[in-house]
């Protein structure tokens, strides 16, 4: 029987099962990562290559590997040298690069192996084990480790879901059917949503096409380099952190994340995207729509616009990812949540003794990194240490 079925083959789940495999007695035969896409990091790789996005946020540190450096040397091989390999500040590194070295440690690992095709749609609590009821087949493991993301919740204005059932051309850069790629616009853009997605989404855009591109957002664009402050990393804002009340960290996890905002480089491309007249950023809350002969007609609180197309960039509902499935869990288990409905976990992240959670379900537990690279290797290291002690207890 399986020790650990990990549910979610992205960055979490990915770096989770690299990190087992190199650091607990767990083999290759121990472990089985279930997601529906062809490949690993589909949701990913999907995710960047619909914004356009050319350099993470993150510095070149966080990345799937295990030694932090081991980007920074892949960059050095002579095949892989290049001056656009990273970005101030921190060597942010470009998307191509962080994704041939995602690559390179999936084929050394042998870890597209690992990979079950499938979307987990039950577990159920045995004495000894789970057994998982997949799209495909069930599945039975000691324990799983939960790492859905939040890739599959778009979040949808209420005016933008009107639109579309009027049958405006209205889309969400994270749809599983959105494609920059295919965008064939015709008439002015809208891009909704002026976060890190919407700004390189409206600039990629605004390269392929003559006609207008607005970007339009709430607030005025605010200018930081990081989704939090990298004091989150650390015991300075951790161990307090720790200390509060589930609630309170809720909060806090809130006040942290620098939504809404972009780095200085994407805003400088802003810039001179505005100054050439190829794209206008407009501060403006749009609160409603009309759909006029197939084109849209957006109602802000300060003015109005007209488009041809709109694609929101308006990032994911903060709700609890995996739906009905993880109501199913919680039942099954009799898992305990907080009021927001994210998992109260033990600092091991072990939300059950068979179940270990990972990406923004450990948010309560890691703080406002959880939903990203660096969550994932925080939880790693604390999972590996707590499976290191669950195997060597259980020796004879
Ligand atoms: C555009 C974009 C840019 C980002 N840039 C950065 C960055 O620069 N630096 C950084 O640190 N972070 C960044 N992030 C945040 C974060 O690192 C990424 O979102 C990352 O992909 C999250 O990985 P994940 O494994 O949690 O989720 P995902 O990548 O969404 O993977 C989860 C997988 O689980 C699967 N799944 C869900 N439910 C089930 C089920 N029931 N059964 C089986 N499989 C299931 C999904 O289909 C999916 O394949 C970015 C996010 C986005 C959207």
């Amino acid at each position: 029987m399986l020790q650990l079925l990990i549910i979610g083959g992205g960055v979490h789940g990915v770096h989770v099962a690299h990190r087992l495999l190199q650091q607990t007695p767990l083999t290759r035969d121990d472990i089985r990562i279930l997601d529906p896409h062809d490949e690993l990091l589909y949701a990913w790789r999907r995710c960047t290559r619909n914004c356009g996005m050319r350099y993470l946020r993150s510095p070149s540190v966080h990345h799937i590997d295990i030694d932090p450096f081991s980007l920074d040397r892949y960059a050095l091989l002579p095949e892989n040298r290049s001056d656009t390999n990273f970005i101030a500040p921190k060597d942010r590194p470009s998307v191509e690069l962080f994704d041939r070295h995602c690559q390179m440690v999936i084929d050394n690992h042998l870890l597209e192996s690992l990979h079950v095709r499938g979307r987990a749609l039950e577990i159920h609590n045995h004495l000894t084990h789970v057994s998982v009821a997949t799209t495909a087949e069930t599945i039975h493991a000691r324990r799983v480790l939960l790492a859905p993301g939040m890739g599959e919740q778009p979040f949808w204005p209420s005016w933008a879901i009107r639109l579309k059932d009027q049958g405006t051309r209205v889309g969400h850069v994270f749809d599983p059917d959105f494609s920059l790629d295919d965008l064939q616009a015709k008439g002015p853009v809208a891009v909704i949503g002026a976060g890190i997605s919407g700004a390189q989404l409206s600039l990629r855009i605004a390269e392929k096409q003559d006609d207008a591109v607005f970007l339009i957002s709430r607030k005025a664009i605010q200018v930081i380099d990081f989704d939090f402050d990298p004091g989150w990393l650390g015991p300075k804002h951790l161990e307090r952190f720790c200390r509060q009340s589930i609630d309170q960290r809720r909060l806090e996890i809130m006040a942290a994340r620098s939504k809404g905002s972009v780095s200085r480089d994407v805003k400088l491309a802003l810039e001179n995207a505005t100054a050439q007249n190829r794209l206008t950023c407009i501060v403006d809350d749009i609160t409603d729509a009309t759909d006029q002969a197939g084109s849209a007609h957006l109602i802000g609180r300060l003015d109005q616009y007209d488009c041809q197309t709109i694609v929101l960039a308006t990032g994911f509902t903060e709700k609890r990812p995996g739906n009905g499935f993880m109501d199913q869990v919680i039942k099954e288990f009799d898992l305990k949540t907080a009021a927001c409905g994210f998992p109260v976990t033990d600092p091991s992240l072990k939300w059950h003794e068979r179940i270990f959670v990972t990406g923004p379900l450990s948010e309560l537990q890691i703080g406002p990194s959880a939903r990203n690279i660096a969550g994932s290797r925080h939880s790693g290291r604390r999972i590996t240490d707590a499976l290191n002690e669950e195997l060597t207890s259980s020796k004879p």
